[in-house]
């Protein structure tokens, strides 16, 4: 997986296609990521010392990478990410369409 948190993303596939958001958190061990306002569900979740207030809540599930794809901040278009070798021999990622590198 190539995400990472921050990436601006967009939904391709599921009940919040075509949805725009923020990656929260990735989870490379399972290919998922948190995504801001996306695949929100109601829980019911009786009072914790961590969630004080019991009751329904709207919370963020995690959805797996390949239903999203990275919006490329130079050309603003949904993009694949390419692999890319800087000129001091690390390692950066790459927009497939204006082959900008992505930071
Ligand atoms: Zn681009």
């Amino acid at each position: 997986m190539r995400l990472r948190s921050n990436d601006n993303v967009i939904i391709i596939k599921g009940r919040d296609r075509g949805k725009q958001g923020r990656i929260q958190r990735t989870m490379p061990a399972s290919d998922m990521v948190l995504v801001d306002g996306v695949n929100v569900v109601m829980r019911h979740t009786k009072p914790t010392t961590q969630v004080r207030q019991g009751g329904i809540i709207q919370k963020e599930m995690p959805i797996h990478a390949s239903r999203v794809m990275l919006i490329c901040n130079h050309c603003q278009q949904p993009t694949k990410i390419a692999s890319r070798f800087l000129a001091d021999g690390t390692k950066a990622r790459a927009c497939r369409k204006c082959q900008e590198v992505i930071e």
